[in-house]
């Protein structure tokens, strides 16, 4: 089945121009949206066709300037869902041979650290054990070990700490980078301030097609990566997609010297002596980066929408995000943000998991979640297997993926119990 499906899409030979404004020749895969999602997919299409004639478009002026260079690009394979482990281990196993091979993405292992109080200890216990019996690295540290390694930390209601060790940040334009080089060497075209207002549609009110302001373009596929904006997009032709932006934000507090760069630099937990990736019971984070901490906080009562554009409030850090930092972390008092930025997380309505499903005719990559970043390359691997008709991918790290479970007909997605 698969096969055939494959060979009746590689002998769409004839392609199609309709023509509004400029002469523009029709692609047989037009992605639209060149953000981790969308150019991991083209990636892994051109690895498995070199042939292919693909067009990726993007409104803004380089690749990952919408969600992904906003992200804290932080990476875990600790999650309860074996599809969410899954989709992460194998990206993290990639990255990791980017990283070895070619150098240069930023991939740092400093561990993820979960400080836990006592109720939160106990309600994590089922999960954490059948995590260890899935073979996911991590260490439970006791109170008196986190006070010895980390001598700024204010212990109050704190019991334990869960540190993830396949766990990490890495830079996310750099990876990015990587992605857009290697499709262009495949003979990628891609286009960047070409924004898509709509999409054309066939005889059968499938998508067959882009529409930009210059031109139309059509395509055997679409795939849409438009990350937080996916809903929106295709809303306009009537295509619903369940998924909703949410507003997330980020504060940057210098720590190139003094107490902070004392913690920043905390050494014992991983080989870059560095704090890891720490997150406090009330899940505000602290991800270290060159010099300085990038704090952040996921709110669950944020409510959905896109703003446009996004900038980081001063007073939710202060409201969400100080009195969290300071009561464990002292050092942090009379500091205060010197840059903020926000983005949007694009939140799967059913699972908080991504999907690759067809909507329309459109292939739509989408749903991330607030976890693009640490599941891009499995995602682009299961689009492009979506793409060519076959059941299985392998991903980076061996293991093997049955695509249809991502998708939205045929979904095998267990809840996630370890969220942050
Ligand atoms: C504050 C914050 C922190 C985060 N932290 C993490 C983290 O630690 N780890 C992690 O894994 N993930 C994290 N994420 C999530 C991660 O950034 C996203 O999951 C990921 O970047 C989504 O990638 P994408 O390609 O789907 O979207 P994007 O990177 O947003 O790419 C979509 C692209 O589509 C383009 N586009 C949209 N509409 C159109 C149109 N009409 N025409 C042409 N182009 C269009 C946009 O310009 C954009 O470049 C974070 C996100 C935020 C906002």
């Amino acid at each position: 089945m698969a096969g055939a499906h494959r060979n009746a899409y590689l002998s769409y030979k004839k392609l199609r121009l309709e023509r509004v404004g400029a002469m523009i020749p029709g692609f047989q895969v037009i992605i639209v949206g060149a953000g981790i999602l969308g150019l991991a997919s083209a990636y892994h299409i051109l690895q498995r066709e070199p042939a292919l004639e693909l067009l990726v478009v993007d409104k803004k002026s380089g690749p990952g300037e919408g969600d992904t260079a906003r992200s804290a690009a932080a990476f875990r394979d600790m999650f309860s869902s074996p599809v969410n482990r899954a989709l992460s281990q194998g990206s993290i196993a990639f990255y990791d041979r980017i990283e070895g091979e070619r150098g240069g993405i930023g991939l740092k292992k400093i561990g993820y650290l979960w400080l836990a109080t006592a109720r939160q200890a106990e309600e994590r216990r089922a999960v954490l054990t059948s995590m260890a019996r899935a073979g996911v690295r991590f260490k439970a540290l006791e109170i008196r070990e986190l006070s010895a390694r980390l001598p700024d930390l204010r212990t109050v209601d704190l019991h334990q700490g869960i540190l993830g060790l396949n766990c990490g940040i890495l830079e996310p334009l750099k990876l990015i980078k990587f992605y857009e080089q290697e499709i262009l060497r495949m003979g990628a075209q891609v286009r960047y301030r070409v924004e898509v207002s709509g999409f054309t549609l066939n005889s059968q009110a499938l998508v067959s097609g882009i529409r930009t302001r210059e031109a139309e373009i059509s395509a055997r596929t679409v795939i849409v990566a438009a990350g937080a904006w996916t809903g929106r997009l295709l809303a306009g032709v009537g295509i619903e997609v369940p998924i909703t932006p949410r507003k997330r934000q980020l504060f940057s507090i210098p720590a190139r010297e003094g107490p902070l760069h004392g913690l920043l630099t905390t050494s014992g937990f991983n080989e870059h002596s560095l704090l890891p990736f720490t997150i406090l019971p009330g899940a505000a984070y602290l991800r270290p980066a060159p010099a300085s901490f990038i704090l952040g906080f996921a709110n669950p009562d944020q409510p959905p929408g896109l703003e446009e554009p996004a900038t980081g409030d001063r007073g939710f850090y202060d409201m969400s995000i100080r009195p969290q930092v300071e009561r464990y972390f002292p050092v942090f008092q009379g500091q205060v943000p010197t840059q903020a930025w926000a983005g949007h997380y694009d939140d799967h309505l059913r699972d908080s998991t991504p999907f690759v499903e067809y909507l329309g005719g459109a292939l739509v990559v989408a749903g991330s979640s607030g976890s693009g970043v640490m599941k891009a390359d499995s995602l682009g691997r299961i689009a492009a297997g979506r793409l060519l008709g076959q059941e299985s991918v392998p991903l980076g790290h061996g293991g093997w993926f049955k695509v249809a479970d991502l998708g939205l007909q045929q979904r095998a997605v267990p809840p996630e119990e370890f969220v942050i």
